[in-house]
């Protein structure tokens, strides 16, 4: 069984918009997963059609194996969602937050109080739990959700972009607390616009773009495409066209300038001596910078191509 499946999902909001046009994912139990995509991708709807909180168009959703069509309460008890945005009452107090939260998936108060105090621990909210949520700063607001989020205690739990404006200090602690939730068997769900996030923590990803998904592997297989690195070397003097360059891939930019693709386990001395040989001497060259980046932009131009 798979903690998530979502069909060739369609959404097309009530002013005409159609936000997605046929997303499909597939997410084991126990995966730490990226939705990787620009602003404006559809990566808040698909995950609101997820939750219940926005009505698909069409497609199916199966959230550990209950699908969302036939019963939503059920399917919703096992996600916790932490949305982009703050959606708490800041005028509560912050252990009301999560006792009420509680309360709305019917756990009793006694073990709602339990729980409570151990994920305000968790996440270092436990000495402010009197204080009311809009005393908060962002980063321990952005806490406060990721707590309530987890007071039923989800085996899913779907973050929307949740570092998104945190500082450093604070993005480092949210990850290694992701990583251990991670770790001690909940499936985690990210969207984040940093590739640097997806890399760092997540072994699947899916890359979305104007609401389909253009890309899904694991994080490894596409790190692996990253090792090709690309240089660009400066030459000289003019030449008409490229000497023999053996097994290096490699192309004329213009008559003094070339571009060389090139393994991360191999090197460039071979190169240099079929060009030695030749007479033409590198006398510079740079790195033209090839991490995910680069591969992201790229996958994003071929989609606005077809
Ligand atoms: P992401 O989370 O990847 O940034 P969203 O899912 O929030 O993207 O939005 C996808 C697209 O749908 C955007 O173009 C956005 O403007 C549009 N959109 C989102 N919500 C609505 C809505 N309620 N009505 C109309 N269009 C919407
Ligand atoms: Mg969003």
């Amino acid at each position: 069984m798979k903690a998530l499946e979502v069909n060739n999902l369609h959404k097309t909001y009530r002013n005409g918009f159609q936000a997605l046009s046929g997303v499909s994912l597939e997410v084991k139990q126990g995966d730490f997963y990226a939705l990787l995509g620009p602003n404006g991708a559809g990566k808040s709807t698909i995950i609101g059609i997820i939750c219940s909180l926005i009505n698909k168009t069409s497609g199916q959703v199966r959230v550990y194996g209950v699908d969302l069509d036939q019963n939503p309460a059920d399917a919703r008890m096992h996600i916790g969602l932490v949305p982009q945005e703050f959606n708490f009452n800041i005028f509560e107090p912050v252990g009301e937050i999560l006792l009420n939260q509680a309360g709305y998936y019917g756990i009793p108060r006694k073990i709602a109080r339990q729980r409570a105090e151990t994920y305000l621990k968790k996440l270092e909210l436990w000495d402010r739990r009197y204080d009311m949520a809009k005393e908060l700063s962002g980063g321990m607001k952005r806490r406060l959700m990721i707590a309530r989020a987890l007071v039923h205690e989800p085996r899913l739990l779907i973050l929307d972009e949740p570092t998104a404006g945190v500082d450093i200090e604070i993005r480092y602690s949210m990850w290694n607390f992701m990583r251990e939730l991670n770790a001690s068997g909940t499936t985690i769900i990210l969207t984040t616009h940093y590739l640097e996030e997806a890399e760092s923590l997540c072994n699947n990803i899916a890359i979305i773009d104007k609401g389909v998904t253009i890309e899904q592997t694991d994080m490894r297989s596409l790190l692996n495409r990253l090792n090709l690195e690309t240089f660009v070397l400066y030459l000289d003097h003019e030449i008409e066209q490229l000497p023999d360059c053996g097994d290096y891939h490699v192309r004329l930019l213009d008559k003094s300038t070339m571009e060389v693709d090139k393994h991360k386990d191999h090197d460039l001395n071979g190169l240099y001596s079929r060009l030695s040989r030749c007479n033409i001497k590198v006398v510079s060259m740079r790195n033209k910078s090839n991490r995910l980046e680069q591969l992201f932009l790229s996958m994003l131009n071929n989609n606005s191509k077809d």
